[in-house]
């Protein structure tokens, strides 16, 4: 409501109410003027009532919503189900023009005005969370590996002669895909071994530029992010390496958000080499559905040329998710959540430590990796080759989602291109082993609960080899399973 409004809203109810009442609409007013005003992510979390109140606002601007419209075009944020309209909170054009993802749609002043507070927020969180010269980013509606594909089809106009993409192996096969739907050819460089850690192989990257010649090469693509017992690439020096040769460097920082180790790596890389451009998932590192990703970088007019190879317009949700998440969450919500990630990955290596060594196994050393943790399987290797799989199945069942078991020797076809050793990140690793991950919104009883299962499968799979039984027939279902009868559930 509007002074004219709360005017003659006096009519009905004793003025002086209704002052306090529009008081009362003023504070949240002032939140919202805050935001247009400063496009940052507010201090403390605003409540619903504000969010909503905002949106609402934000829908209204949109023509598909003037009362007096009539349409006449072929896209007029018509919507058959009211559920649906709801579900988007009548913000029903999504974002950009024909031309460009970021471009504002004059039909859409609402959408639009949310398209840009959201990258503007999200630039925020984004140098808050570590990198603090990134100088654009935005939301794109793809997940990660897309996100990463859309780099490297910009790259492609720079760089005519290029086919190459120089790319430190991570065995993660949507990064690898990125690079084949765009037209390149990856060159997997092999990891090192140091201690129980796989780290870059900063000669071999070097020695492949001499080889295949700078001009060839498209960009360094490297990782920040990664499973144990990878740990994230040397990205100063890789930086450094691209910086002296002339080649564009993307980073994969798909879950790096969440970590200040990952988003320092950046920041350094950044000041002493060369970044064009690092992409983040948005549900791996703000808690909302799958669907997006940011894409930010230290050259305005590069962001920008990514921004529009975009062909056409997009879904606004990814944005519109981010944005109600961050004004919920605000800087102190999220800086809470990354607190609570770290105190979680601590207390999960602590637990996997103690529970390893009493079954005569190791946490692996892995100092480098903030986020992912492996502890080695070798007893099983030595029982038999199938007791490692077995593991991985018997977690799966008992509901355990996220941990990962790597046996030895695996071969993966992935484009054409076969990996040995899939999932270790390298040809042969020393022993199997299984991945537990500490991500942003783990609780303690996540970690409890999976080490408790964990903790009952190893020693049903000890009992089976003793008793030369196939381990699976001599499991106790865990108390909390028998009350949700999982396990019946599956036979039935
Ligand atoms: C999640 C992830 C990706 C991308 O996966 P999307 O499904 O495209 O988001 C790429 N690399 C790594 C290391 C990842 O964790």
């Amino acid at each position: 409501m509007n002074a004219e409004n709360f005017q003659a809203g006096e009519r009905l109810v004793n003025a002086a109410y209704v002052r306090q009442g529009s008081q009362g609409r003023r504070a949240h007013e002032l939140r919202v003027r805050a935001l247009l005003e400063q496009g940052k992510c507010p201090e403390a979390g605003w409540d619903e009532s504000t969010i909503e109140l905002f949106l609402h606002e934000l829908a209204i601007m949109d023509s598909n919503n003037f009362l007096g419209n009539c349409g006449v075009g072929e896209r007029e944020g018509r919507v058959a189900s009211e559920l649906v309209a709801r579900r988007h909170y009548r913000l029903i054009h999504g974002i950009g023009r024909s031309g460009d993802i970021s471009a504002v749609q004059p039909k859409a002043a609402g959408s639009s005005l949310l398209n840009k507070l959201t990258n503007s927020v999200v630039l925020d969180i984004i140098k808050l969370a570590g990198v603090k010269t990134t100088s654009s980013c935005f939301v794109v509606p793809m997940a990660t590996g897309m996100s990463l594909t859309l780099c490297f089809l910009t790259l492609r106009h720079q760089r005519p002669k290029a086919r190459y993409i120089i790319w430190p192996r991570i065995d993660q096969k949507s990064c690898f895909k990125s690079m084949i739907t765009a037209g390149f050819e990856p060159v997997v460089i092999e990891n090192v071994l140091e201690g129980d850690e796989l780290r870059t192989d900063l000669q071999a990257v070097e020695a492949k530029i001499l080889d295949l010649g700078a001009d060839n090469i498209l960009c360094v693509h490297s990782t920040t992010s990664c499973f144990a017992p990878r740990v994230p690439d040397r990205l100063e020096e890789l930086a450094e390496i691209c910086m002296k040769y002339d080649i564009p460097h993307i980073v994969n920082n798909a879950y790096g958000v969440q970590s200040s180790k990952c988003m320092h790596l950046i920041q350094q890389g950044a000041r002493r080499g060369r970044i064009d451009a690092f992409v983040q998932s948005l549900d791996k590192n703000f808690m909302v559905p799958v669907g997006g990703a940011i894409i930010a970088g230290f050259s305005d007019s590069f962001i920008q040329e990514i921004s529009k190879m975009y062909p056409g317009r997009a879904s606004a949700s990814p944005s519109l998710d981010a944005l109600i998440t961050l004004l919920s969450l605000g800087t102190k919500g999220y800086h809470q959540l990354l607190r609570e990630r770290k105190e979680m990955f601590s207390y999960l290596s602590n637990e996997v430590k103690k529970l390893a060594e009493s079954y005569n196994e190791r946490l692996l050393d892995t100092p480098h990796n903030p986020i992912s943790l492996a502890m080695s399987l070798k007893e099983l290797d030595e029982q038999n080759p199938e007791a490692v799989t077995q593991l991985g199945s018997m977690l799966f069942t008992r509901q355990v989602s996220g941990a990962r078991v790597v046996s030895l020797g695996i071969l993966q076809t992935v484009s054409g291109y076969t990996f040995k050793g899939f999932m270790a990140h390298t040809d042969k690793y020393q022993c199997s082993y299984l991945n537990a991950a500490s991500a942003i919104g783990m609780k303690k009883e996540d970690v409890d609960m999976f080490l408790k299962r964990l903790d009952k499968c190893l020693k049903a799979l000890r009992k089976g080899k003793d008793q030369k039984d196939s381990p699976m027939l001599n499991i106790d279902i865990d108390s909390d399973m028998e009350k949700c009868n999982i396990e019946g559930d599956i036979q039935h």
